[in-house]
């Protein structure tokens, strides 16, 4: 259980962020939705939560930007109190192969997602530090381990998650912090909708696509007293695909 925590959650307007902060809600803790762009979708998330009894807020902040990650934290902190679990999720896809990907789309993608949880984790680190615990959870991905064609903005800056993971568990330790990533493989959101489900299944050993509850119950698990051993880690949620 969740309960009396507070989890701050990016991306959770839609897909596997929005899985997490129901998620959250559900075990009991207050949760602070961030997003970027869509207000209604993270508005309807926030609805869900405080049905759900949670106390929740929703927070526009473009991660790749500290001094949004700055202002957002320091809300989050007047609202709440303090904040016990970070769930960094907020990423984006720009898919191209290398000799025709643009500058632009590789720098925006790598500052995103990982510039993101660097920001983000940076502007909580104080809170972290002053509490003597919590927990942070990086969403990566399978991608990164696998190295998938077209994607070497998305597979570098995941693959930068999972080694900012590892710095991070190390540097956090003795504060009783853990940092843990999670590689998904593929999840059925926005993200996923243009591929082919027919083609990606046939290569998966568990024969479906994930779901976003499927990320969402193990994030849990990594938010939890339970896990409290396991520091530095990155767990493969993919049904397989990348044995
Ligand atoms: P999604 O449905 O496309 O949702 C992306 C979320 O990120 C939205 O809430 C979006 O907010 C937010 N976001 C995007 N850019 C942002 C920014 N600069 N600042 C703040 N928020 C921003 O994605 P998803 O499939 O749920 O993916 C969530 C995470 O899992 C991502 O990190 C993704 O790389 C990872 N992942 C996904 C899969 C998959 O198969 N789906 C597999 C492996 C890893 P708005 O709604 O406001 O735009």
């Amino acid at each position: 259980m969740l309960n009396g925590k507070t989890a701050v959650i990016t991306g959770a307007s839609r897909g596997i962020g929005a899985a997490v902060a129901e998620k959250f809600a559900h075990l009991g803790a207050n949760v602070a939705i961030i997003y970027q762009a869509n207000t209604d979708k993270a508005e309807d998330v926030c609805r869900r939560a405080r049905d759900l009894g949670a106390e929740a807020e929703i927070y526009k902040c473009d991660v790749s930007d500290f001094d949004e990650c700055k202002k957002t934290v320091a809300e989050v902190i007047g609202r709440f109190g303090k904040i016990d679990i970070l769930v960094n999720n907020a990423g984006i896809t720009r898919d191209n192969l290398i000799a025709m990907m643009s500058e632009d789309d590789f720098n925006k993608v790598v500052g995103t997602n990982l510039g993101g949880c660097f920001n983000m984790i940076k502007a909580c680190s104080r809170n972290f530090i002053r509490n003597k615990g919590g927990r942070i959870i990086n969403i990566a991905s399978v991608s990164a381990l696998l190295g998938l064609a077209g994607q070497s903005n998305y597979a570098a800056s995941k693959a930068g998650i999972i080694a900012l993971t590892k710095t991070a568990a190390r540097e956090f330790a003795a504060k009783n912090i853990c940092v843990n990533a999670i590689a998904p493989g593929f999840i059925t959101t926005d993200m996923t909708e243009s591929l082919s489900a027919d083609e990606i299944v046939g290569r998966i050993p568990l024969k479906r696509l994930g779901r976003p509850e499927d990320v969402a119950n193990l994030a849990a698990f990594l938010a939890d007293e339970a896990s409290g051993y396991i520091t530095g880690e990155t767990i493969r949620i993919d049904g397989g695909l990348a044995i």
